[in-house]
């Protein structure tokens, strides 16, 4: 019975969310998947801005995601450039006008002002929860994780001395970029930091 109310409460806040994403890419012509993507190339690495990492984040067809990508470069919203490594491969970056609109639309303004509601203690506590849903959930669905590099086993903390470093591609990480989503993540055994 727990288990079908905790499923029925996630579906209603998704179904809420995807409302107000809808509402805040209408001026735009907008669809809420197209807010999603945005919102995923403000926060993911840099080796996650490819079309195949937003099929992947979004659950969507490659198709699909290609379609919508193509809608929010029309629309000014992001670029696409060439890999410099591999011509294969296309990186998407937001545009000035991608980021603003992200900035100011997401996360949405009624999901902060519910949030508000709550203690920082008891936002945490709901954060740490989610979270181990999320990463439990991707890992039953054999998906990618799309975690952070402080919870990944190829994460070495301060590798470089000053520098944090990628075990994985053996690059520099910045603080900064230790706390965007990567799709090449790997759940860590430790404890997070
Ligand atoms: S340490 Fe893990 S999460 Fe961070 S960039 Fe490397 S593979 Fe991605």
């Amino acid at each position: 019975m727990e288990k079908t109310k905790i499923a029925s409460l996630i579906e209603r806040i998704g179904n809420l969310l995807r409302s107000e994403e809808r509402a805040s890419g209408a001026d735009s012509g907008l669809q809420s998947v197209h807010v999603q993507i945005l919102s995923y190339l403000y926060q993911c690495n840099r080796y996650s801005n490819t079309p195949a990492g937003v099929t992947e984040f979004i659950g969507s067809t490659k198709g699909t995601t290609s379609q919508s990508i193509n809608i929010l470069e029309k629309k000014g919203f992001i670029k696409k450039y060439i890999d410099d490594e591999d011509g294969r491969v296309i990186r998407l970056y937001l545009t000035e006008k991608g980021e603003d609109f992200i900035k100011k639309e997401f996360p949405p303004t009624d999901f902060c002002s519910a949030l508000d509601t709550f203690s920082t203690k008891d936002s945490d506590y709901l954060s740490q929860l989610l979270t181990k849903l999320l990463v439990q959930l991707q890992l039953e669905n054999k998906s990618k994780l799309f975690g952070v590099c402080h919870t990944c086993n190829h994460f070495k903390k301060f590798g470089l001395g000053d520098t944090h470093q990628c075990g994985l591609t053996l690059e520099p990480l910045s603080e900064k970029e230790s706390f965007l989503i990567c799709r090449e993540h790997e759940q860590s055994t430790k404890k997070a930091v």
